[in-house]
């Protein structure tokens, strides 16, 4: 446990209150959020640790959500929403070969 001068002696900004993250990695993080909402968690850390329960598992495996099960079977996008997704698929590509 750090005793209070410790605490004191991080650098933390002084405009903003910060507060530990909650996953316990020892990270501060502003307490609100730019919409004015409490954080708990530094972006990402919200599911350290946890993992997914043997049923739901079970449940991703055995394809219960696939086929006609999944809820767009037979459904299709209109062209709108197609030509979006081609667009930003575009993007995405044109990103990935510019890092090679
Ligand atoms: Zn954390």
């Amino acid at each position: 446990m750090l005793s209070s001068d410790e605490i004191n002696s991080t650098e933390i900004e002084d405009d903003e209150e910060k507060v530990l993250c909650a996953c316990g990695c020892g990270q501060f993080i502003s307490k609100y959020n730019r919409w004015g909402r409490k954080r708990i968690f530094v972006h990402g850390h919200n599911r350290r640790g946890k993992r997914h329960s043997k049923a739901s598992k079970k449940k991703m495996r055995n394809g219960s959500r696939k086929g006609k099960n999944h809820y767009f079977y037979g459904c299709k996008h209109p062209d709108e929403v197609k030509k979006k997704i081609g667009a930003s698929r575009k993007k995405a590509h044109a990103e990935r070969k510019k890092r090679k």
